[in-house]
């Protein structure tokens, strides 16, 4: 294993849950350090910035909603949010306050560190990179995969541009839907669902063995190759 000496804090109330993951953390190679409170992290974050929060959201004090709320307030680290809560409104909300992605408890520690290197690798990619056998012309509307223009509707190439501008970032319905109608017209949950259908048919036009726009239950879609 490779020591990446990027630095994860960790959020987490249970002494026992957050030494277990410091263990697999520091075995893969990262440095971490845990907070208990969450009153604390704002100011913790402001004074060292880490590479990675992973966030409880039960946590005595300030809530983990509060706080994912509060840190974007000033920085654009990577959080991942941590939940023994399933409801599908707490993950969309977690996603909306800008949480990079989340957990479900129970998990396995193998799981976490192996999010926590999606994410990392996500985030220092840099976020508006676009695969290379996908060329998205703004000027134009146009996008091509693999050289073959796909033939969009505007909503559909505005779905494509959204998703793909951050491969394997999470996006609800309802932000889809923010960015392609900015004149606040209201649309439903199906509306989003039924573009996507279309645009997946016609990416599989072009390429039918790849899957590039993917569901996340319960939540929304994500663009990964
Ligand atoms: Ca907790």
């Amino acid at each position: 294993m490779t020591a990446t000496g990027q630095h994860i804090l960790i959020v987490e109330d249970e002494p026992q849950l957050a030494h277990l993951l410091e263990d697999y953390l520091e075995q893969s190679g990262f440095q971490t350090s845990i907070i208990h409170d969450g009153s604390q992290v704002s100011q913790s974050i402001r004074a060292r910035e880490p590479d990675l929060v992973l966030l409880d959201l039960m946590l005595p004090g300030v809530d983990g909603m509060t706080i994912c709320r509060e840190i974007r307030e000033f920085s654009r680290v990577p959080v991942i949010m941590v939940t023994a809560r399933f409801e599908e409104s707490d993950r969309l909300r977690g996603l909306e306050l800008g949480a990079d992605d989340y957990i479900c408890k129970p998990f396995s520690p193998r799981e976490v560190v192996a999010r926590v290197k999606a994410v990392l690798r996500r985030s220092t990619e840099g976020s508006r990179k676009i695969p290379p056998t996908l060329h998205i012309d703004e000027s134009r509307f146009k996008a091509a995969l693999h050289g073959k223009d796909l033939d969009l509707t505007a909503v559909e190439f505005q779905l494509l541009k959204i998703l793909a501008a951050d491969p394997g970032r999470i996006y609800s319905r309802s932000q889809l839907m923010d960015q392609i109608y900015n004149d606040h017209r209201i649309v439903s949950d199906r509306t989003i669902d039924s573009h996507v259908k279309k645009l997946r048919k016609k990416i599989a036009v072009v390429s039918p063995d790849e899957e590039l726009i993917h569901s996340i239950y319960g939540v929304g879609y994500k663009f990964e190759c």
